[in-house]
């Protein structure tokens, strides 16, 4: 493919306004793409507007490699604080702007592009590559979810996750889970608060015993650090001189494989449970979020491929690194097969959720070949 036309597919792309929905737009895009080159996809409708996209090349037989990137992006915020338009791919020295451009409509660009490349060349492929373009990652990683659970990913061997990871590659990221915890009471007079159940004190009470567990833990991880709580909402009562019937508080926990989030949920389960066997108490604990650490092994052929293909395409050595965040992966180590991630794509998390994202257009082009390359490299092992 003319680098002019690997340029103007992510400028499309990114002229596709997908914030935290809309990603149909971008399916329809590539699944028409891929079609031109004779591929077929299938879009997987997750709601009105938004659908995932999922598709295939290669000969079968050995190994299968996942590909994935979402559509979606996040908020462009007042676009007259942008230099160029969010929603207009615009090039300027060297580098491509636009929401989307390095988080993460490039990585998912270069991917679908090494694919049809690799098609064209009719190169031997024996096994399989698969595409897995998912929406909502930024607000749940929703697309991965429902891929995962209707079986998309269960015939991996392994995954590469195109998020901005630049220059280095990510394999492992803590869990992350949201949770709100209700505390109903009964409003009385603040002067007579023996008729009253007072729902802020209950409420405390949760609190200090989530904090004496959290200080309990001793595990941690070597390379991820400690698992870790922060209490980040907290509302409650609603007049000075009156007892308070409702108080509410959320939370949020950023889990490592030693402490994962089913040990979690089963400690607060406890803890609710305990209190609300107190008189009085009554606790209401609901999990909003709820996502795995990843933590995939650093000597797995998959990332020392991507070591070695970037490389040689860049001529740079790159490290192996732990995400500061979760992804798409976090739903997709949920199938059925054990495997390994990589988190590795164009672009740098630095620039990504702000005004004027960019993303370096040598890189996107750099990791077309890299992407081609490991392909190539994964499939040919047995
Ligand atoms: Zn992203």
């Amino acid at each position: 493919m003319e680098q002019q036309e690997r340029l103007q597919i992510l400028k499309d792309i990114i002229n596709i306004d997908s914030t935290n929905g809309n990603e149909e737009a971008v399916a329809n895009y590539l699944g028409e793409l891929l079609s031109r080159h004779g591929i077929d996809s299938k879009k997987v409708q997750y709601a009105e507007k938004r659908a995932s996209l999922v598709s295939e090349i290669g000969d079968g037989g050995n190994r299968v490699l996942g590909l994935s990137g979402h559509m979606d992006v996040v908020d462009a915020g007042d676009p007259e604080k942008w230099t160029y338009p969010p929603f207009e791919a615009t090039e300027k020295d060297g580098k491509l702007y636009g929401r989307g451009s390095t988080d993460m409509k490039s990585g998912l660009a270069a991917m679908v592009i090494a694919m049809i490349e690799l098609k064209d060349e009719k190169k031997n492929l024996p096994g399989k590559v698969k595409l897995l373009a998912t929406v909502g990652e930024e607000v749940g990683e929703l697309g991965a979810e429902q891929l995962t659970s209707e079986g998309y990913a269960d015939d991996l061997d392994a995954l590469v996750i195109g998020e901005p990871s630049g220059p280095r590659i990510w394999y492992a990221h803590k869990g992350s889970m949201n949770y709100t915890v209700t505390s109903y009471g009964k409003n009385a007079h603040s002067s007579m608060p023996e008729f009253g159940v007072n729902a802020i004190d209950n409420l405390a009470l949760f609190y200090n015993e989530v904090e004496k567990f959290v200080a309990s833990v001793k595990e941690t991880n070597p390379l991820l650090g400690n698992f870790t709580h922060n209490a980040t909402v907290i509302s409650g009562g609603n007049q000075v001189n009156s007892i308070p019937e409702l108080a509410k508080m959320q939370g949020n926990i950023r889990t490592i494989p030693e402490v994962d989030n089913d040990e979690i949920k089963n400690v607060f389960a406890k803890i609710v449970d305990k209190l609300n066997a107190e008189k009085n108490v009554k606790l209401e604990l609901v999990w909003d979020y709820d996502k795995l650490p990843v933590f995939s092994d650093k000597d797995s052929d998959i990332a020392k491929i991507g070591q070695a293909a970037y490389e040689k395409q860049a001529g740079q050595k790159i490290d192996l690194v732990t995400s500061p965040g979760t992804t798409d992966a976090a739903e997709f180590i949920k199938a059925k097969k054990e495997f390994p991630v990589i988190i590795f794509g164009p672009g740098v998390i630095e620039t990504a959720h702000q005004i004027d994202e960019y993303v370096a257009i040598e890189n996107y082009t750099d990791m077309i070949e890299v992407y081609k390359e490991m392909i190539i490299q994964f499939l040919a092992e047995k």
